[in-house]
């Protein structure tokens, strides 16, 4: 289902928590919504819902404006964080509860149903209730019951939260092939930029009530439009006065422009290591931490703290050591615009 939403406003209180938020969404896509805590993520997917009314603007699911149109019969499927299972309904009833909402007959239910466990590799645990589950099948099971009725919408609030960092990894590429399996547009929500980056087609930076930016995980990493994207999105240096970066000089010389610089853009070694015309800063190492593919370097240049990586296969650098240090590409940013320097 193709979606619209333009020009969205809801407020609490005094508190603006999404304001004057548009996108669209094409048929088949899964959005990750990424932002810090309190910056509006749940309140927009409640609307889409029609849990919460806008204050102002509208949605519109494949065109029809769906504003006044109550949750239940706008065609979505939720799940939640935490696994709002019903404890007294085996796994088999869990799933089929939608469907006997919609007067399914008793064979045809139990084919969808059949259809769900098989297709959320649930087989064998029919029987079961909610608390002989692991916290991962739950998940699944409420994945299933949402995708039963055959919604045209799928909104997932933080689904993963609740459960360990080593099944949650194996699920996010569960819900990547389901959701590819199933194609049906989905929303998910997640403070956890890995992974929104792992599962979604495209992502949504939300920050106090705003869309920051909206693009491929690898464009919004790639071209960060702002530095509250780019700090967010990936790991990088912040520097206030990008002109004081040597090789910056003139490109950040307009007061107020500021420099973002990626691990990946620094190179750090030895002065021997670098081209005698590369323009290189002297730096001083800070901690080092061994990262299994390669160190993960730390180094002060003036008052900046740098992060970069530097491969094992090279000489080993020692805390306190003095190192050359060259940035390849910094992101810069002022009030009017950002840009690439390289
Ligand atoms: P989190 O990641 O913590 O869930 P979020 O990005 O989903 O955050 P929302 O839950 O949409 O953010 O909340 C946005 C802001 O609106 C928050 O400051 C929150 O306190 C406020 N808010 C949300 N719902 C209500 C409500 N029903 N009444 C009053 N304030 C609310």
């Amino acid at each position: 289902m193709h979606i619209e939403v333009r020009n969205l406003n809801k407020q609490f209180g005094d508190f603006k928590a999404v304001n004057d938020v548009s996108f669209d969404i094409e048929k088949g896509h899964l959005i990750g919504l990424l932002g810090p805590s309190g910056g509006g993520k749940t309140s927009i997917l409640r609307m889409l819902a029609g849990l919460e009314h806008p204050d102002s603007g509208e949605i519109r699911f494949h065109g029809q404006l769906v504003n006044a149109i109550p949750p239940q019969e706008r065609g979505i499927g939720f799940v939640f964080q935490n696994y709002a299972l019903f404890k007294h309904m085996t796994v088999f009833d869990n799933i089929a509860f939608g469907l006997k909402v919609k007067k399914f007959g008793k064979a045809q239910l139990k084919d969808r149903v059949m259809e769900l466990v098989e297709l959320t590799g649930l087989k064998g645990f029919e029987k079961r209730y909610p608390h002989q589950l692991s916290g991962g099948q739950r998940q699944r099971v409420a994945f299933a019951r949402a995708l039963a009725p055959e919604p045209q919408l799928l909104l997932l609030d933080e689904p993963f939260a609740a459960i360990d960092a080593k099944i949650r990894q194996e699920l996010r590429s569960w819900l990547r092939e389901l959701i590819e399996r199933v194609g049906i547009t989905s929303i998910f929500v997640t403070h956890d930029q890995d992974e929104a980056i792992e599962v979604a087609d495209e992502i949504m930076i939300i920050n106090q009530g705003r869309v920051e930016q909206k693009g491929t995980p690898w464009d919004i990493y790639k071209e960060p439009k702002t530095p509250f994207v780019a700090t967010f999105i990936g790991e990088s240096t912040v520097i206030e006065r990008g002109s004081q970066l040597k090789g910056f000089e003139e490109e950040a010389a307009q007061p107020g422009t500021k420099a973002l610089i990626r691990p990946e853009y620094i190179e750090v070694g030895l002065a021997q290591e670098f081209n005698l015309l590369s323009v290189t800063e002297e730096g001083i190492v800070g901690h080092l931490h061994f990262r299994g593919s390669e160190w993960m370097v730390e180094v002060q240049v003036g008052e900046h703290k740098l992060i970069t990586y530097r491969s094992l296969e090279k000489e080993t650098l020692q805390p306190g050591q003095q190192v050359r240090v060259l940035v390849h590409r910094a992101y810069l940013f002022n009030e009017d615009r950002s840009w690439i320097a390289e």
